[in-house]
């Protein structure tokens, strides 16, 4: 028999009792260690509680909370209890909060570190039971029962208690970049697979005596960190995982983890090399990187900086990485790779290998893992077979057998192309595609890529349905934002790079997919607002929406670079 994700975690209990596995900060710079023995201690006697409460066999317990440790151990609770964990984005609004709560019939919720949580309490039903995390809102306090006060007076719950391989381990709910959100149920068979699968493609890339060192900071309710940092580290049994305090603390976070293992998404890749042009101009930085010698003293000093001097191995996944900025950071010595996964396959997909050419390119996301079947269709959508694949969408079961192809394949969305050896490029999704007037579908993301590659830009989308032709709206980066309105010179400069922006891009593309107008936006897109995904996406639906009733005005003006 297999073992299970339970297994893997009542082994390190009983063998690593005095580890330090979860390191949580708690303001002011103290932090507070946690051991595999206190890890599960705590979880078995919250999971006592929960069966306390009578809730039935495959109840579902939600979470709403930043990564802290008490999400861990929550989780465990609620797998240890017998019950599927749905965790909610701490982001959410109060809307989608109800939504999920009332969708997946949760009977419990644990309340965690959360920033907005008096907004976001009206999606709470009346009469739901909550229990605080620690570190959750004031306002909790009196509220709801207490996580410390349930541990200190309940007994543990004995033994080893099992799940088996089909019992859902969780229901997660895709954001999604339209419509309201699928919940993707995962089995304890399939996360533990992809869990231990991961595992050990990371060992092979640390090394197999190293002691591995994460910060946990994307967020957990997704499934990119919830196999690859949570899973992994369960299986695992020899990382130690730190969490973050605040966004402002970030930096320093990260250099108190001193991570081994460092993963990130596209946009924060970014947000980090804004962060070191800002302190140092692009062209001195490369001219200084080129000098042999002081040029790796340099690039392990910018390194430093962003706290990832000893990073073993580093990964993007969730959305394309520009090829430039993959580059940029290996120059540096960061041994950064691009993978491809989904919720629906737990994260298990695909991933490039640094030390083999053949399964590493920049603009590629990797050949496939381990145990992964994937094939084209006629159309060119990716379709996957995962041991980490999703058992279907919770409650849709229509939705679920149109997903998956006659002989089991997982219909990803995407738009790909495979080199005879596996190598994968995504060029599109296949419902991002739009045609212009001039009748040919356009794949917004490569267009993107070409974009995002300029160091003054932090975001864009292009997009153009039914317009003569396609336009891109621009986010210049964080520095520039709030200097543009005021600073002439620095506004026409901006300008004039975009411009030279648009003429080396659409000489680059192909004919139906030429830029009409680069349009420069003055406000970031934020998760806040609607425009990003927890996971920081752009929502393409929601941006294009906002800015309909000016697009025609645009096309009008007949200019190539304009204000939004
Ligand atoms: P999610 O379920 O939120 O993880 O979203 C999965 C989707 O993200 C995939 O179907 C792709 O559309 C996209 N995605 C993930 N990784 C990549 C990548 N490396 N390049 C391009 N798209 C990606």
């Amino acid at each position: 028999m297999d073992k299970l994700i339970l297994d893997h975690v009542l082994d390190h209990e009983a063998q690593l009792a005095e580890r330090v596995y979860l390191t949580q900060p708690v303001g002011g710079g103290q932090v507070v260690d946690y051991t595999w023995g206190q890890v599960v201690g705590e979880a078995r006697r919250m999971a006592a509680h929960l069966q306390s409460q009578g809730l039935p066999r495959g109840a579902r317990v939600a979470i709403l909370s930043k990564n802290c440790a008490h999400f861990i151990m929550a989780e465990l609770a609620i797998w240890l209890g017998g019950y599927t964990t749905v965790a909610i984005f701490p982001t959410e609004t109060a809307q989608t909060i109800r939504y999920v709560l009332e969708h997946s019939e949760s009977s419990l919720l644990f309340v965690g570190k959360l920033d907005t949580w008096p907004a976001q309490q009206p999606g709470v039903p009346a009469g739901l039971p909550c229990i605080a995390f620690p570190l959750a809102p004031p306002e909790t306090k009196g509220a709801m029962e207490s996580w410390d006060d349930i541990v200190a007076r309940t007994p543990p719950l004995p033994g080893r208690p099992a799940r088996g391989a089909d019992e859902l381990a969780m229901i997660i709910y895709t954001s999604g970049s339209t419509g309201t959100p699928k919940g993707v149920m995962n089995s304890f068979g399939a996360f533990s697979r992809a869990a231990e699968l991961i595992a050990e493609d990371v060992r092979q890339r640390v090394g197999s005596q190293a002691e591995h060192r994460m910060i946990s900071y994307l967020p957990l309710a997704h499934s990119f960190e919830r196999s690859w940092v949570e899973g992994a580290s369960l299986v695992d049994g020899r990382g130690h995982l730190f969490f973050a305090e605040t966004l402002a603390s970030f930096i320093e976070d990260v250099k108190r983890a001193r991570p081994t293992l460092f993963i990130s998404v596209p946009r924060l890749w970014l947000k980090f090399q804004q962060g070191v042009f800002a302190k140092m101009p692009k062209a001195k930085l490369d001219r200084l990187l080129g000098i042999p010698i002081l040029g790796r003293i340099v690039a392990k000093k910018v390194l430093a900086g962003l706290g990832l001097d000893q990073v073993v191995s580093a990964g993007s996944g969730s959305a394309p990485l520009p090829p430039e900025l993959i580059r940029w950071y290996r120059r540096l010595g960061l041994r950064l790779v691009e993978g491809y996964g989904m919720t629906e396959d737990n994260s298990y997909s695909h991933s490039s290998r640094i030390d083999d050419p053949q399964a590493n390119e920049p603009g590629y996301v990797g050949v496939p893992m381990k145990g992964v079947e994937v094939k084209l269709s006629p159309e060119g959508e990716v379709l996957v077979k995962s041991p980490g694949q999703f058992s279907g969408y919770y409650k849709q079961p229509e939705l679920t057998a149109a997903s998956f192809t006659e002989d089991g394949f997982f219909r990803t969305g995407d738009l790909g192309e495979r080199r005879p050896n596996g190598l994968l490029r995504i060029t599109g999704r296949a419902k991002e595609l739009f045609k212009t007037a001039k009748g040919k579908y356009v794949a917004p993301a490569p267009i993107e890529n070409l974009l995002l590659a300029h160091p003054m830009v932090e975001s864009c989308m292009v997009s153009g349905v039914g317009q003569p032709a396609a336009y891109a709206l621009v986010v210049p980066a964080e520095d520039l934002r709030p200097r543009l309105a005021g600073d002439t010179d620095l506004r026409s400069r901006f300008e004039a790079e975009m411009a030279a922006l648009f003429e080396r891009v659409n000489g680059q593309v192909a004919d139906y997919e030429q830029l009409a107008m680069v349009v420069i936006q003055g406000e970031a897109w934020s998760i806040e607002a609607g425009t990003l995904t927890p996971t920081m996406k752009i929502k393409r639906s929601r941006i294009e929406a906002n800015v309909a009733p000016r697009v025609d005005g645009w096309y009008a003006s007949g200019q190539r670079v304009l204000w939004a």
